[in-house]
């Protein structure tokens, strides 16, 4: 595909046919409705599609977590978690994803009082029945900010014990505004001692402020989402001396009000998305869904609304296809694997070429 091909339906389709990489996603959030539905008969709760589908409808990150809360509700058992990890890697496979590093909330099953242990090994068995059909899932449990520091320490405690269940790191997520992030440092610190790899949700709906302590205090290796460094040109530099990527979801900062938060604009749209000025900012970018059920996407679309309404061409899209498995918490020889394998791609079928920017 080239510049003249350039379409909406035609990057949809080039999308789907290039390999790629997710690096920011929520099992939990890959729910859709009729999941959603299936996991409450499992439990002798009557639901119907049209209430999940209004659940997910809200306009604010407050919202957005309430929706989050109501559907793990129906998460109860590990088979519950093998189910949606099966369904999420159908979608993936669908989508030509070939390696993804899914989240799952650890600090949720935890305040739930569930064997999270159990849950994990039932999604790193369902995960496994994928990689002869060419996806490789890698698991970054997560802590919820809003649980607070001692239930952070209690889920690195857990997960430092899981690498033999392909897990490759710890994260936190959720409410960046509850605590100071200075409190989180020890959990943070354990799963730097156990050789597990460390990201953070930070200025996405919060101030940059957050983000250059996800990275300069907890030793954040990726900042989700990081939107609010369009406010603060020395975050912005931090990231981009570092090499530190941001995982940025743009139909999800939109959908949860992020957006509109950070740019002080009620109605914003995809359009006002920042992302074209933080690549400008030199700021190392990769592309994600975050939770593709709730917010009404998939990693295919992402990219679409990067060509269109944000005005990537093909060579800058290409970029960022590179980008997904040049940040992947992974071998530098398996990441160079992958970025040849899409360049082989990219190359058979005329995409991104070379002087398109
Ligand atoms: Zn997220």
């Amino acid at each position: 595909m080239t510049s003249e091909g350039w379409g909406p339906d035609d990057v949809r389709a080039g999308m789907r046919s290039l390999p790629k990489a997710e690096l920011h996603l929520h099992v939990e959030g890959s729910i859709r409705p009729s999941t959603a539905v299936e996991l409450a008969a499992r439990h002798g709760v009557a639901l119907i599609e049209e209430e999940a589908r209004r659940r997910y409808r809200y306009s604010d990150f407050d919202g957005f977590l309430s929706a989050f809360a109501w559907v793990v509700s129906f998460l109860r058992e590990p088979a519950d978690y093998a189910l949606i990890t099966r369904r999420l890697a159908e979608e993936l496979l669908a989508e030509g994803v070939v390696y993804a590093e899914v989240i799952t909330a650890v600090g949720v099953m935890l305040w739930q009082r569930q064997d999270a242990e159990a849950n994990l090994v039932a999604m790193a068995e369902a995960a496994r029945e994928y990689e002869p059909r060419g996806l490789t899932i890698r698991w970054l449990p997560d802590a919820a900010w809003q649980f607070g520091a001692g239930a952070a320490l209690e889920v690195a405690r857990r997960v430092v014990r899981w690498t033999g269940l392909g897990v490759i790191g710890f994260g936190m997520g959720g409410d960046e505004m509850m605590f100071d992030y200075r409190e989180f440092r020890p959990a943070f610190d354990l799963a730097a001692e156990h050789g597990l790899r460390r990201t953070a949700h930070a200025g996405e709906v919060g101030p940059p402020t957050k983000i250059r302590d996800a990275v300069e205090i907890l030793g954040a290796e990726r900042v989700g989402h990081g939107i609010a460094a369009i406010h603060d040109p020395a975050v912005a530099a931090l990231l981009a001396e570092r090499g530190i990527p941001i995982e940025v979801c743009p139909t999800s900062n939109v959908c949860t009000g992020a957006l509109a938060r950070q740019l002080g604009k009620r109605d914003a749209t995809l359009a006002d998305h920042p992302l074209p000025r933080l690549l400008a900012a030199g700021i190392p970018v990769t592309l994600a869904s975050d939770d593709p059920a709730m917010f009404h996407t998939d990693l295919v679309s992402e990219y679409a609304a990067c060509a269109s309404p944000l005005g990537l061409r093909p060579g800058g899209v290409l970029r960022l296809l590179e980008a997904s498995f040049e940040h992947a918490f992974l071998p530098p020889a398996a990441k160079r694997a992958y970025v040849e394998r899409l360049h082989a791609s990219a190359a058979a079928r005329g995409f991104g070429a070379v002087g398109e920017a």
